[in-house]
């Protein structure tokens, strides 16, 4: 008898963490076939990308990390095909490595692999800015703060997901979005864009986290048009309920929202932002390149507009880089010329190979070599002042 309760007690709890886990990455209506076939595309019109020169400077103002989730080589080498050749990353004269591993797990997930960029500390997968000791550990973007910096985060899932949560929250359990959403209230962090806005209002604690920013001095919008109108201050955008939708359907809103933190953040002190392309990896796991492209294409727009900002600043360490890469990528035919690729993937998950760091500005020189995700963030911390 005690033994079918418990048996239907962790069906039950494995019914709700997987509803958890559902309900956050609800992406599945537009999974369907507008791409055509899932492991081959062809991209009609390429972007165009800028090219930008070496900056003088080796004082380090600012502050820009950018975090492709589930995105290697392997992605990064399929958009530069798609493409036609061209990337903003080319730009990136210094290349380093990260190795991803958690320590309960070789492959990890986005909260022990966000966990140790933005701390320093590897960690648990599931654990949210926090040691094995299960003690809260100081972020890149606390930092920052302390340094009297302005800070930001922009993604395109819920800001109250793993990898925008590393930064700013702790939990030992990444599924606790309600309570980790409640945690940025009193954060500080100045720009704040992404989607989930269901954890901050309609609780059930009773709590409306939206109208208690508001208090705080925050400008809140949940359009692009209201976005752009805002030209100074503390700014909250959450712009879906859940995860954004796709890039072709969801416009350019990430793309907008780095521009703004950008226009918003820049002071005398200096910033810290973390900007990422929280979606190449949903699409690594439902194993549809076209999305995977189109998402990884509006990352590197990105990089593109953080470049030439960062160009022009002077004093600005931009690193590029991912917390794993997902679904075991490979290129296995394709052509340049027609921007055109067929891939194959190999798993549902995430996978354990080194992923990339590109440096540029002021001591971007110091991020060769191969190294742990955690010293990528411990270079950062050195030299950030
Ligand atoms: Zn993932």
């Amino acid at each position: 008898m005690k033994r079918t309760v418990l048996l239907l007690l962790s069906a039950f709890l494995c019914s709700v963490a997987f509803a958890q886990v559902d309900e956050g990455r609800d992406l599945s209506k537009y999974a369907d076939d507008k791409f055509g076939l899932d492991d081959q595309y062809t991209v009609a019109t390429p972007y165009e990308t800028v090219t930008v020169g070496p900056v003088k400077s080796r004082r380090i103002k600012n502050v820009i990390v950018l975090i492709g989730d589930g995105m290697g080589l392997e992605q990064i080498s399929v958009g530069w095909v798609l493409n036609g050749g061209h990337l903003n990353m080319d730009n990136f004269q210094v290349t380093g490595g990260s190795r991803t591993y958690a320590t309960d797990k070789l492959i990890t997930d986005s909260s022990a692999g966000g966990t140790a960029i933005a701390t320093g500390v590897k960690t648990k997968c599931g654990y949210i800015g926090i040691g094995l000791d299960g003690k809260p550990v100081s972020s890149l973007l606390h930092h920052a703060q302390a340094l009297g910096k302005k800070t930001g985060v922009v993604v395109s899932c819920r800001i109250n997901d793993a990898t925008p949560a590393d930064f700013v929250c702790h939990s030992d359990d990444r599924h606790e979005e309600a309570a980790i959403a409640a945690q940025y209230v009193d954060s500080g962090v100045d720009f704040i864009s992404g989607g989930g806005r269901k954890f901050w209002e309609g609780r059930q604690d009773g709590r409306n986290l939206i109208e208690e920013m508001k208090e705080r001095g925050y400008t809140f919008v949940d359009t692009d048009e209201d976005l752009k109108k805002v030209e100074s201050g503390k700014l909250l955008g959450l712009f879906a309920p859940l995860d954004m939708p796709p890039v072709l359907d969801r416009g350019p809103i990430l793309e907008d929202s780095a521009v703004k933190a950008l226009e918003l953040l820049d002071n005398k002190k200096g910033f810290f932002l973390m900007i990422e392309g929280s979606q190449i990896d949903d699409w690594g796991h439902r194993h549809k390149i076209g999305h995977v492209a189109e998402e990884l294409f509006e990352f590197d727009r990105i990089v593109g507009k953080v470049l030439e900002w960062a160009e022009k600043d002077g004093h600005t360490l931009v690193i590029v880089t991912a917390d794993h890469a997902t679904g075991g990528l490979t290129l296995i035919d394709g052509s340049i010329e027609d921007r055109s690729v067929k891939v194959h993937f190999s798993t549902k998950g995430h996978n354990g190979i080194v992923v990339p760091v590109f440096a540029y500005g002021p001591h971007a020189d110091e991020f060769t070599g191969v190294y742990e995700n955690a010293e990528l963030s411990a270079k950062i911390r050195r030299l950030m002042k």
